[in-house]
């Protein structure tokens, strides 16, 4: 952390968000909305990523209609999926249904979320509290005299001071981590995960696929256009992987879904191609100190496995805006609220990443080990064959777990 000096940059934000991902946009532009002189500060040039996966989730999309935004937000291009099925062993399962749910929208929305994101920039311009500097990387937090965090240190040496409060969205990576600010348990993490495209035919019907099988776990993310693959390694094989070249990568995913033609023009060809994922599990003790907050993968990086990660970045978003809104835009550090930011959703994040260990440390671990896989787990073999019952994952995947609404 560094004291202030010279090149000192006073901003005239009442908070600062660090990252402008699904968490800082959605929270900078609802303390904005709030009447909050809101900053996000985004380190990339563009939201043109890809690799932060594509799900937008039900309680997301009640979020945008309490806002009024659903229909421009379902405007953009995007693809719905009411149920969940998974392919293991060479059988087709169904795990999920969503159809059911009362809520505006009961899909899930397969939206790239550079588009999701590009989205949430465009709504949030129309909040004159609102704005967004890209190309700004934020690399050491600035003490204050009163022991505070009083905001953050930019590469260039620039610092910028919010007058009430440093709000972190800058994902698993964190400052708070790098710079040992807030303590982080850490779970491990049995894999990573290889992210490339494939050829696509016109026409292959279903959206999200996905497929395990001894020694194989991959998914398929229908982007139009082309295939968004991932294809799961044992922790640190990733040159063990290469090794065996792309063409091996390849013909395994090929088996695994020998109802497509991935091997057309424009295939996989290049190892250059292959994008190494980390996959990090963990949660800090504490989200909060004196002038600093932290939410989503800043406050606790979720594994891929269920596809909630975005959404409960979102959610902690929404909590967060409900409760330090009005304080905030009454011009009154919320400090004291901090606490209860955390305590409204540290429950949600705990249940959720309980359910992502079981399933890696359970199955997915022991898949990728080479453990022979003859047949689906018991609840996979019950859900698919009671379809009322597909109902429970249905509602806790689309829905969350205590979910939030904008007040
Ligand atoms: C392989 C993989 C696949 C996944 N697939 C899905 C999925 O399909 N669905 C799902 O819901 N979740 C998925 N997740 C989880 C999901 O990506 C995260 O939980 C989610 O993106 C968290 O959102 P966030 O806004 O908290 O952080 P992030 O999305 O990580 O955003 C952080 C932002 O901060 C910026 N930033 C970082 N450091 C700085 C800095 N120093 N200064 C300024 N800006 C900074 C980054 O550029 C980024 O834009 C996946 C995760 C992995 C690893």
């Amino acid at each position: 952390m560094v004291a202030a000096t010279h090149n000192s940059f006073e901003s005239a934000a009442d908070v600062l968000v660090v990252g402008g991902g699904p968490a800082g946009m959605m929270c900078g532009m609802l303390l904005a909305r709030a009447g909050v002189r809101t900053t996000v500060l985004e380190k990339h040039g563009d939201f043109l990523r890809d690799f932060r996966g594509d799900t937008v989730h039900p309680s997301t999309m009640e979020v945008l209609a309490g806002l009024g935004m659903l229909e421009r937000f379902l405007q953009r291009p995007h693809e719905k999926v009411t149920g969940a099925q998974i392919r293991i062993a060479g059988r087709d399962y169904t795990i999920g249904d969503l159809s059911h749910l009362k809520t505006p929208a009961p899909f899930i929305a397969m939206m790239p979320q550079w588009e999701f994101l590009d989205f949430l920039r465009d709504e949030a311009r129309a909040f004159a509290g609102f704005s967004l500097r890209m190309d700004t990387d934020a690399v050491d937090f600035l003490g204050g005299s009163d022991g505070r965090i009083a905001g953050v240190r930019l590469v260039d040496g620039t610092q910028v001071r919010p007058r009430l409060l440093t709000i972190m969205c800058d994902g698993r990576a964190s400052l708070v981590r790098s710079k040992h600010l807030l303590p982080c348990t850490q779970f491990g993490a049995p894999m990573d995960v290889f992210w490339f495209r494939l050829p696509k035919e016109p026409h292959n019907g279903q959206v999200l696929r996905g497929a395990i099988d001894t020694g194989r776990m991959a998914i398929l993310i229908d982007r139009r256009d082309y295939w968004q693959a991932a294809f799961l390694i044992p922790k640190g094989a990733e040159a063990e992987v290469r090794a065996k070249g792309v063409g091996w990568i390849r013909q395994q995913i090929q088996q695994a879904f020998p109802e497509l033609n991935l091997g057309g023009e424009g295939g996989l060809v290049r190892d250059e191609d292959l994008f190494l994922l980390s996959v990090t599990l963990d949660r800090l003790d504490r989200w909060h100190c004196p002038g600093l907050l932290a939410i989503g993968d800043a406050a606790h990086a979720m594994s891929p496995i269920g596809g909630i990660g975005i959404n409960l970045a979102i959610q902690d978003a929404v909590a967060a805006a409900n409760i330090l809104s009005a304080r905030l835009a009454a011009g009154h550090r919320a400090d004291d609220l901090l606490a209860r930011v955390q305590r409204k959703r540290e429950f949600p994040t705990r249940v959720f990443q309980r359910g992502q260990r079981a399933a890696q440390d359970r199955f997915i671990g022991a898949v990728l080990s080479g453990t022979p896989i003859t047949r689906a787990p018991w609840p996979v073999r019950m859900l698919d064959r009671w379809p009322l019952l597909r109902r429970i994952p249905g509602r806790i995947i689309g829905l969350g777990i205590r979910h939030e609404l904008v007040s």
